[in-house]
């Protein structure tokens, strides 16, 4: 699948785990050359030697995407590693849970600054190395929730979310120029550390919420972001995709159950 990625090099933020993880490891089997990035340097490790077990190739960076002297080093290690910098997946990111009545000025501004100061810290440093060979592809992990739907308990979470694409919008009119499209994916409730540490009964009902009646797979998304970052894609920017199995759809719980 997407041959034009084979040599490629790719950052891919939050990848010891879960939906990064899932990118990193389909990227890898792309062939391209990945950077494994999360703040745990023994988890990076793990994600980015598994990559090169399957015959991938992959380094682990060991950075905090709120800092963002982290985030200029990784840009510099991929260049390093890799020769050059082609692909960005801005893909880090935390939901932890809080109702409005409980929800602290330290809880709002943690979300927003993993999740969207975060992305716009990665996003700026791959920048001068993109813009210096007039070529890029990033892609921003996003979510339904926020942009489509909303949560109780996760009103700075859909905020961060949402704020992402509003960036996506402007980033890809200023990047057009030299060639660098800006584009999101959108998952819906996908199999991952962070969504299973939610417990049996959240996974039940998102479960029972999806028509197609199982959660996606990190494979799913990882599916839609090499689309993007494929020469296949060139003319799409700006663009978000959602990847839910229609769980968007249904306008109730009747139209749900009839299906
Ligand atoms: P996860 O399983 O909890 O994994 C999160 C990853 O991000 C880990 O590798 C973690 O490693 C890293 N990370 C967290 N904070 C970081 C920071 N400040 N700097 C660098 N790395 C950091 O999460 P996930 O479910 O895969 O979610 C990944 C992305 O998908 C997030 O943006 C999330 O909002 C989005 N998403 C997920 C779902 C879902 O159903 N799972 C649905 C919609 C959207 P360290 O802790 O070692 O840093």
């Amino acid at each position: 699948m997407f041959r034009s990625l084979a040599g490629r090099s790719v950052i891919v933020t939050g990848a010891s785990k879960g939906i990064g993880r899932g990118l990193a490891e389909r990227f890898g089997a792309a062939g391209c050359g990945v950077l494994v990035v999360s703040r745990q340097a023994g988890d990076a490790d793990a994600a980015a030697a598994q990559i090169r077990a399957a015959g991938g190739s992959a380094q682990a960076f060991a950075g905090d995407v709120t800092r963002q002297a982290d985030m200029r080093a990784m840009a510099a290690a991929a260049v390093e590693a890799f020769g050059a910098l082609d692909i960005l997946c801005a893909n880090a990111g935390i939901f932890p849970a809080a109702t409005l009545d409980s929800m602290t000025e330290a809880d709002f501004d943690a979300v927003l600054a993993t999740n969207l100061k975060g992305m716009f810290l990665a996003v700026s440093a791959c920048l001068p190395a993109m813009k210096a060979r007039r070529a890029g592809r990033i892609v921003l992990t996003s979510s339904i929730t926020g942009p489509v739907t909303g949560f109780p308990g996760w009103g700075h979470y859909g905020a961060s979310k949402a704020g992402q694409l509003g960036f996506m919008r402007t980033a890809a009119i200023e990047l057009a120029p030299y060639g660098i499209t800006v584009n999101a994916v959108l998952p819906g409730n996908i199999v991952t550390e962070g969504l299973t540490s939610m417990g049996e009964d959240y996974v039940r009902a998102m479960t029972a919420s999806v028509p197609m009646r199982r959660l996606g797979s990190v494979a799913d998304v990882a599916n839609a972001a090499l689309f993007f970052a494929s020469d296949e894609a060139a003319f799409i920017t700006g663009q978000s995709l959602v990847i839910d199995g229609g769980q968007i759809l249904p306008e109730s719980l009747a139209a749900l159950a009839a299906g």
